[in-house]
């Protein structure tokens, strides 16, 4: 691709609608050739911020860049941004060579030119051949390609891609995910993404922005926001987290005493003050056994699912959710175990 890729930089963003805050005081940087996934629950404001970089809509207040230019008063047209949406968009009345040359032709060039833009972009996401089809003679996976090659066409500083699965069965997710993932990184393309699906975030990003309630709850590299949350809301979010009630007793560097029922641990104190903490411990880095040290409980639900095996353990520090492998041994409900913390996979939560 001929153009150099920019950085999108927030500044102190907000969008406000009347009464409803949609975008709160929001500052990141999507670093260039990178993606980063705009991640949260419905609501939480991560299609608005998308639409905000395209100029789709326009900040209530602080500065947007694209590369060194301030966009923030810019109208879409002039911000050299292109976005995948959700329904494609494509239209039914053109073949996929029409759609994708649609751009080039309406800023004037020749139609061999556009014609030409248009077949290099449609070979780049693998539909050389598919040329003279219509957009309705054409899987949903496909369809998703010529909405990512028509996005490409112009070449833009920054690709957007609002929600680009939500269409296609669970199967084809996965491929197509992969595919984009593999464009982005062969063309080095800046990626902004919008999921809620947070297998999708993880598997697709370089960073992941978590977003809740119109701002931003962490942004970290999909390792760090499942290993290390920073607050109860990433780690409930970001796969499966069992959330208990402790208390940190002292500190010593880095490193903090917790108890933890009748059990004490120590584990890096994350900044947290002495005192009633919560820890997060995701469901594989407990373990179960017939007997032996650790925290007793009684299994209330068992499920087998092939790869793991799910059980729901009630504790004197609650009901705890713990995976274990699908060929381990199998504790039916109603089995005496007992539950050992294992030393990754636990974390304070110092917020
Ligand atoms: P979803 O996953 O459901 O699309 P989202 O995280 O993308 O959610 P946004 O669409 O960015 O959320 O919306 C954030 C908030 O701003 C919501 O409370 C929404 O109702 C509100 N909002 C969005 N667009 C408008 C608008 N044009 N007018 C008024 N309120 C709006």
């Amino acid at each position: 691709m001929a153009k150099v890729k920019a950085p999108v930089e927030f500044r102190n963003v907000s969008k406000r609608y009347g009464a409803v805050t949609a975008v709160d005081d929001v500052s990141f940087r999507i670093p260039a050739g990178t993606l980063v996934t705009l991640l949260g629950p419905s609501g939480c404001g991560k299609t608005t911020t998308l639409r905000l970089i395209a100029g789709l809509e326009m900040a209530s207040a602080g500065r947007i860049f694209i590369g060194d230019e301030d966009v923030t008063a810019l109208s879409a047209a002039e911000r050299d941004v292109s976005m995948v949406f959700q329904s494609y968009a494509l239209f039914p009345h053109m073949s996929v060579l029409e759609n994708v040359a649609y751009g080039p032709s309406v800023q004037g060039l020749k139609k061999a030119d556009a014609e030409a833009m248009a077949a290099e972009k449609i070979r780049l996401v693998g539909l050389s051949g598919l040329e003279k089809r219509a957009p309705s003679e054409l899987s949903g996976g496909q369809q998703q390609r010529v909405a990512v090659a028509r996005a490409l066409v112009l070449e833009p500083k920054v690709l957007l891609f609002d929600e680009p699965l939500s269409n296609l069965d669970a199967k084809l997710r996965r491929r197509v995910r992969d595919d984009i993932r593999q464009l982005q990184t062969d063309l080095a393309l800046t990626v902004a993404y919008v999921t809620h699906d947070q297998e999708e975030a993880l598997a697709v990003s370089d960073e992941i922005i978590v977003m809740s309630n119109a701002k931003i709850a962490q942004i970290g590299s999909p390792h760090a926001l499942y290993e290390e949350p920073s607050n109860l809301f990433v780690a409930d979010f970001i796969g499966d987290a069992n959330i208990i009630d402790a208390t940190l007793m002292a500190c010593d560097g880095r490193l903090g005493t917790i108890q933890l029922g009748e059990m004490l641990l120590t584990l890096p104190h994350r900044g947290a003050q002495p005192g009633t903490i919560k820890i997060a411990a995701r469901p594989d880095a407990l373990t179960l056994s017939k007997d032996g040290e650790g925290l007793p409980g009684t299994v209330t639900k068992s499920s087998y699912l092939g790869k793991v095996r799910e059980y729901t353990v009630k504790t004197a520090l609650g009901d705890l959710f713990i995976t274990a492998p699908g060929r381990s041994d199998a504790f039916p409900p109603q089995s005496h175990v007992v539950v050992r913390f294992t030393n990754s996979g636990i974390v304070v939560l110092p917020h």
